[in-house]
């Protein structure tokens, strides 16, 4: 399908959306997005902005209405309106990925499903389920809920008997409106993202794995490549394209998997593209952006994706100040992308920063101690 005219509908204009309308208008398309938010970054770019909630049946029919193709920027758009619309318009995802990646009990379960391991786990609704599943998995493990957490958020880390209490208070006020889940800790030795593709003519393709460095739960750098073994690396792409093959998923998956020796252990999906893929605007020659489009459009996907190493750090309001720092430095091959959003919190992602030519200790002694 030739993209030129065509008109690309967002549900969610924040960063990421912001991000997809940058790469559809470097291809000559139109493009609408959704979002609640008055302030939504990619309102200021996007051809047509809709403001108005993605519960909103109506709104997200004239989103459709409105487009060609339709994507999400992220999970938690609600499958079961994707559902009602889906079999009359184009929206090449479809609502599946949705229904898994907003559940961690579903996703782990789906992953089990396509022989990916999962740090164990198992399903709580009430007080004896916890005190089954720690016999089983030992201290420490992390209770969470199932639904509406992220950047570590919705978690409870159970190191020993004495955070019973706390573990108990959890779930009598999550239970209430949900599952939780109940993790065995795995003592990883570093976290990566898979970001993989398939276009709707089945091909498939990879940005290269990345390391994920997290700062108080939430992404703080992205290191790209990863510097992984052969071993390891194979085994990534196997369970990367075998998740999407074998679930016959279309368009973009972003997982995040823990390491720990030769071992990979499936922790999260996302169907849209991830904070730790970022970096590919400025240091692949397709970006996650690109790569998406392409895949929604159906376009043969290229297995030549180049990499310039580089490190991303994550501008959140709280270091904002980085941001002036990095400036006056004046260094060469670095992106400052600022989000424009009007209200600064400490923990909301402003902006981010993409050091091109760092490797691991160089950002160790410069990107980290400024
Ligand atoms: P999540 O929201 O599930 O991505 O968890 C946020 C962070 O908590 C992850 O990036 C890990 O650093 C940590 N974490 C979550 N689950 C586990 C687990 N089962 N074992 C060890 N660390 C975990």
């Amino acid at each position: 399908m030739s993209s030129i005219n065509k008109t690309l509908g967002i549900i969610g204009a924040g960063q990421l959306g912001m991000m997809i309308v940058e790469a559809a208008k470097k291809r000559g398309m139109n493009t609408i997005v959704l979002d609640p938010n008055p302030n939504s970054p990619a309102f200021r770019i996007a051809d047509k902005y809709i403001n108005k909630s993605f519960s909103d049946i109506n709104a997200v029919t004239e989103l459709c209405k409105n487009s060609d193709i339709v994507t999400y920027e992220f999970e938690n758009v609600d499958d079961v309106i994707i559902n009602a619309v889906c079999e009359k318009y184009n929206i090449p995802q479809g609502a599946m990925p949705l229904y898994y990646s907003k559940n961690r009990l579903r996703e782990k379960k789906l992953a089990n499903s396509c022989k990916i391991p999962t740090a164990s786990f198992q399903s709580v609704r009430k007080k004896e389920d916890l005190i089954n599943g720690i016999k089983k998995f030992g201290y420490p493990c992390i209770l969470k809920t199932t639904e509406d957490g992220y950047d570590g958020k919705g978690q409870l880390f159970i190191h020993n008997e004495e955070d019973l209490p706390k573990a108990y208070e959890f779930i009598q006020i999550n239970c209430m409106l949900m599952e939780c889940i109940l993790e065995k800790v795995v003592s990883f030795d570093f976290e990566v993202s898979s970001i993989s593709f398939r276009s709707l003519d089945s091909s498939f393709t990879m940005l290269p794995i990345v390391r994920n460095i997290h700062k108080n739960g939430i992404l703080n750098l992205t290191i790209a490549p990863a510097i992984l073994s052969k071993q390891l690396e194979n085994k990534i792409i196997e369970a990367s394209r075998s998740f999407m093959e074998m679930n016959n998923f279309y368009g973009i998956m972003t997982i995040e998997f823990f390491v720990q020796g030769n071992d990979i252990f499936f922790n999260e999906m996302a169907p849209r593209p991830h904070n730790s893929g970022h970096y590919s605007i400025e240091a692949c020659n397709y970006s996650q952006y690109d790569l998406l489009i392409m895949s929604l459009l159906g376009e043969k996907l290229p297995q030549d994706i180049t990499l310039k190493p580089c490190v991303m750090k994550n501008i959140l309001g709280y270091n904002l100040d980085f941001v002036d720092k990095i400036k006056k430095m004046n260094l060469k091959d670095t992106y400052i992308h600022m989000y424009g959003k009007k209200e600064v919190m400490p923990n909301r992602k402003m902006g981010h920063i993409t050091f091109i030519g760092y490797d691991l200790e160089k950002y160790k002694n410069t990107i980290e101690n400024i």
